[in-house]
């Protein structure tokens, strides 16, 4: 009995001994865990540790950490251990599912022990497997988080009250941790969210940065040539000027008018013609160096500020700048002829400020147009009464209305007989202030601001008046009217001749006469209206032949019948060989194309007679007659019939 007592004591006494073995276990487990986890943050870390230890606590086969999420309708499996957990991590539920949504609602844990608490419905689902399942709720210092759920003992049988007590200390000691690092997670995610907040703020700094300068770009420079626009160069002007007024310097201030701008436009599309200017302006800048200060003031014009320099070198420059324009631009493999006129004023010389400056600089460009060498500098005396180009368009369309031009005559003689069957009208213009304007000026400024077919449209009814009443008189002459491109392109002026009943008579005694550079404009539309034209009886003449660009093949196949070769070749050509080798091959090409030729500008007797020799058809020109009013041209034309 002693023994057998004595085997029992034993016996306790081993089991106190193994429970004391466990207890120091579990509470080195706890105090470990404790340890690992109060100084880790990472909430995943967190979980696994958690994880793991509960798992070795409960000697559980899977171990489980289901967490309420945000939105406190669903929970999610956060973490997990041992057998499955893999699969089950990451799943969420609805918040009233299962042992986890009872859990959640009674706030106190799961285990085989509350089976007695649980209603009809929930102990038939979960009575069977009411032991294998523990799950504490995880209650942090502020919110109720989830809860720590074991899931089969290891080795069978039901989690006991003692894995209850265990498991809900653990919990408890835990809690805390995970609450902190879900706060500190929730704080990472927030500067996160901030740091991404700052970057888009940042990028959308950047981009207005950018459209700022898009829009300083836009303000400040032409977008067709990237040069220094209107508003930029008044401002680099200004800043010039004052500095060239404190140090006692000079410059010289150039605008250059590109001629035929307005055509190219018209006859090739503005996004040939700004291609022209962009080549042009290419071209100014490879010639000039950095010093310069170049832009483009807008349409046609450049303006440029040449620092240091006198008289002769602007004038040097001017020239220069005009010779970069000789070779033709090849637009869309089109060769396009550009020309253009320079108007020069010098500081301090003819001006103190930017406003009197930019106007003499003005009305020398406008000297430079009217006359014959492009270069123009600013002369005091012979612009003080000229018009601006502003107040000549006031006034020519003053003159439209009050129908200040006058046509002068000027014949074409035939050169085998001296016979004149033919004249060309010319457009004159007396300036109240200016006196005569060359008509090559008023015609510009007219095809400038948009008046040239009224002005056109005068020209063609003076001449068909004239005609009639030569008529009348038995006299069968031509007049000859020039068209310009833009006129001629016009969809509205077939309308207009359309109306002209006059036509229908006399547009046989009627000719137009049209530039080469009309070739280069839309085909199908330039032989409509020729076509049109020749209709009408009215024979389409080619003027100033051999200094823009045409085409053969498109000569051949228009219906014109006459090419007058320009004025600058027969001029010239008693001094040079390659101008009468020109003129002669341009003859020949006529005649092979079956069209009479004039010859314009024919000042002297001997090119008179090597034109006759040459087979020319007609000439034009000062040794036979300039281009005079009707009275003076009936007389001249009664003295060469008597
Ligand atoms: P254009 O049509 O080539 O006219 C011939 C020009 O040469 C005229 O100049 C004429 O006076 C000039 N000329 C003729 N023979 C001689 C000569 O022997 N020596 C010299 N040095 N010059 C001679 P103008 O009258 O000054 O006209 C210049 C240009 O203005 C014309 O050239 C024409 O393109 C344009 N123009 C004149 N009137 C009109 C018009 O009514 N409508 C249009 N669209 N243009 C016109
Ligand atoms: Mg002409
Ligand atoms: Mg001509």
């Amino acid at each position: 009995m002693a023994d057998k007592g004595l085997r029992a004591q034993v016996a306790d006494m081993q089991d106190l001994e193994q429970d004391l073995h466990h207890r120091e276990a579990e509470v080195e487990l706890l105090q470990e865990t404790f340890s690992e986890i109060g100084s880790e943050l990472d909430l995943e870390r967190v979980f696994q540790i958690v994880a793991e230890r509960a798992r070795e606590l409960v000697h559980a086969q899977t171990l489980l950490i289901p967490l309420l999420d945000d939105n406190c309708e669903t929970y999610t499996y956060r973490g997990g251990a041992g057998v499955n957990a893999d699969e089950i991590v990451g799943e969420s539920l609805p918040l009233d599912f299962g042992i986890c949504g009872w859990v959640w609602r009674h706030k106190k844990a799961w285990w085989r022990g509350v089976l007695d608490e649980l209603n009809d419905q929930e102990r038939n689902d979960w009575e069977k497997e009411a032991g294998s399942v523990i799950l504490v709720p995880l209650q942090g210092k502020k919110h109720f988080l989830g809860g720590i759920a074991g899931i089969n003992k290891r080795g069978g049988g039901d989690f006991d009250r003692r894995d209850l007590n265990m498991l809900s200390l653990f919990a408890s000691i835990v809690s805390i941790a995970i609450e902190n690092a879900m706060a500190v997670q929730k704080i990472e995610e927030a500067r996160k969210l901030t740091e991404n907040y700052q970057m888009q703020l940042q990028r959308l700094n950047r981009q207005l940065i950018e459209s700022n300068r898009e829009l300083e770009y836009l303000s400040l420079y032409d977008t067709v040539t990237g040069l220094p626009n209107r508003s930029l160069f008044r401002d680099r002007f200004s800043q010039h000027l004052a500095l060239a007024q404190t140090q006692a310097e000079h410059f010289a201030l150039l605008l250059i008018d590109l001629n035929n701008f307005k055509e190219i436009n018209e006859t090739l599309g503005h996004e040939r013609g700004d291609q022209v200017l962009k080549d042009v302006a290419r071209r100014f800048q490879i010639y000039l160096d950095g010093k310069n200060i170049l832009s483009r003031l807008g349409g046609n014009e450049f303006a440029l500020l040449l620092p240091d320099a006198d008289r002769s070198q602007s004038l040097e420059h001017a020239a220069r700048l005009l010779q970069q324009l000789d070779a033709p631009f090849d637009i869309d493999s089109m060769p396009i002829a550009v020309s253009a006129n320079i108007g020069i004023s010098l500081f301090p010389e003819h001006g103190n400020d930017i406003s009197t400056l930019l106007r003499h600089t003005d009305l020398a460009m406008f000297r430079a147009k009217s006359g014959k060498q492009g270069i123009s500098l600013y002369d005091p005396l012979a612009d003080h009464s000229s018009p601006s180009m502003l107040t000549m368009t006031a006034d020519l369309r003053k003159a439209l209305e009050n129908d200040e031009f006058e046509l002068h005559y000027q014949v074409k003689v035939h050169l085998e007989d001296g016979r004149i069957d033919s004249v060309e009208a010319l457009g004159r213009w007396h300036h109240p202030v200016r006196g005569q304007v060359p008509p090559s000026l008023f015609i510009h400024v007219l095809e400038q601001n948009g008046m040239i077919d009224r002005y056109t449209h005068w020209v063609i009814e003076t001449a068909i008046e004239q005609i009639s009443a030569w008529r009348k008189q038995q006299r069968d002459i031509r007049i000859a009217v020039n068209i310009s491109t833009q006129t001629l392109m016009n969809p509205d002026f077939k309308i207009y001749l359309e109306k002209l009943d006059a036509l229908a008579d006399i547009g046989s005694n009627l000719q137009f006469e049209i530039t080469e550079n009309l070739f280069l404009s839309d085909y199908e539309r330039l032989c409509e209206t020729l076509s049109y034209i020749r209709q009408l009886g009215i024979t389409l003449s080619i003027d100033d032949f051999g200094t823009g660009y045409s085409s053969l093949g498109r000569l051949k196949k228009l219906p014109v019948s006459e090419l007058k070769i320009d004025r600058s070749f027969i001029m010239d050509m008693d001094k040079s060989a390659d101008d009468e080798i020109i003129v002669l091959s341009t003859i020949e090409l006529a005649y092979n194309l079956g069209l009479k030729v004039v010859a314009e500008g024919v000042e002297s007797e001997k090119t008179y007679q090597r034109l006759l020799e040459m087979g020319c058809d007609m000439v034009q020109g000062f040794l036979i007659s300039k281009a005079i009013p009707i009275e003076k041209l009936e007389q001249l034309l009664l003295d060469r019939e008597n």
